[in-house]
């Protein structure tokens, strides 16, 4: 295992810490688990594990189809090297079905298919409890310029046509996700961040079962097994015995 370097930045759920390279970063997953601004906190054994080698396997399929991710290599079961960005403070979210805030705040009913899928911004900001906005706020705030919001959105619809159907194969319906991106040196748009069950609704797409974040969001139902359930519905041993890690 490679030492890690200084601690750049903690978040809820992972740390960033300096890479040899310059231009590069260690993203480590932790077992941490929050839910609304962090008033809801945990510690799931491998949760960390699970949304490494996910978030890993997913950044690869789109890696596969053309789209930039941070992603450089594992370098254990749960610290991932990524390029270093400059991330712009967006969650930008895909919706295929309603469902979440989205029919609380809106009269929509639960499950109407969205094609073409709803693009949304929020504004990552804790202090403002993330709200969304438009590309005028966006614009005015200078997160980001008209042709920045235009590439994300474009990016975004790939990325969720390439995963629904990599998922669906899998048995997973991709109800929504969450993405954020950030800006290499050379001004490039990178999808950023992770990939996971903490930042998608996957639903057994048979059933609808729940496979994410909403059970520990609701209190319902056993977390890591759905984590568990994902993992395994999409990694293989070979996938695991290729980046060289234990399957623990
Ligand atoms: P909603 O707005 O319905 O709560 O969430 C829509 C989708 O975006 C869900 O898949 C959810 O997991 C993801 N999402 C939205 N905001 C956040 C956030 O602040 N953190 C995480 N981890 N996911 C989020």
């Amino acid at each position: 295992m490679e030492k890690l370097g200084k601690l750049i930045y903690s978040g809820k759920a992972k740390s960033v810490y300096e890479y040899k390279d310059e231009d590069k970063v260690v993203v480590s997953f932790r077992d941490d688990i929050t839910a609304g601004d962090g008033e809801k906190k945990d510690s799931l054994s491998k949760k960390g594990y699970y949304n490494t080698l996910i978030s890993t396997k997913l950044f690869e399929i789109l890696e596969e189809n053309g789209i930039a991710t941070q992603l450089v290599k594992l370098i254990d079961s749960s610290s991932m090297v990524s390029k270093k960005l400059e991330m712009i403070p967006l969650e930008v979210i895909a919706r295929n079905l309603a469902t979440g805030s989205l029919i609380r705040r809106f009269p929509f009913e639960e499950k109407t298919p969205f094609n073409p899928p709803i693009i949304q911004f929020d504004f990552k900001n804790d202090e403002f409890h993330d709200p969304m906005l438009n590309d005028d706020i966006a614009i005015a705030l200078k997160i980001a310029t008209k042709e920045d919001l235009a590439e994300i959105r474009e990016i975004t619809l790939k990325i969720n046509e390439v995963l629904s159907k990599f998922l669906d194969e899998n048995g997973i319906l991709l109800v929504d996700f969450k993405l954020e991106f950030g800006k290499d040196n050379n001004g490039n748009i990178i999808l950023g961040d992770e990939i996971s069950p903490d930042t998608c609704r996957f639903w057994d797409n048979k059933t609808h079962e729940t496979l994410d974040k909403d059970l520990f969001r609701k209190g319902e139902g056993d977390v890591m097994s759905a984590y568990h359930e994902i993992f395994n519905r999409i990694i293989s041993n070979e996938d695991i015995k290729r980046w060289s890690i234990d399957s623990n």
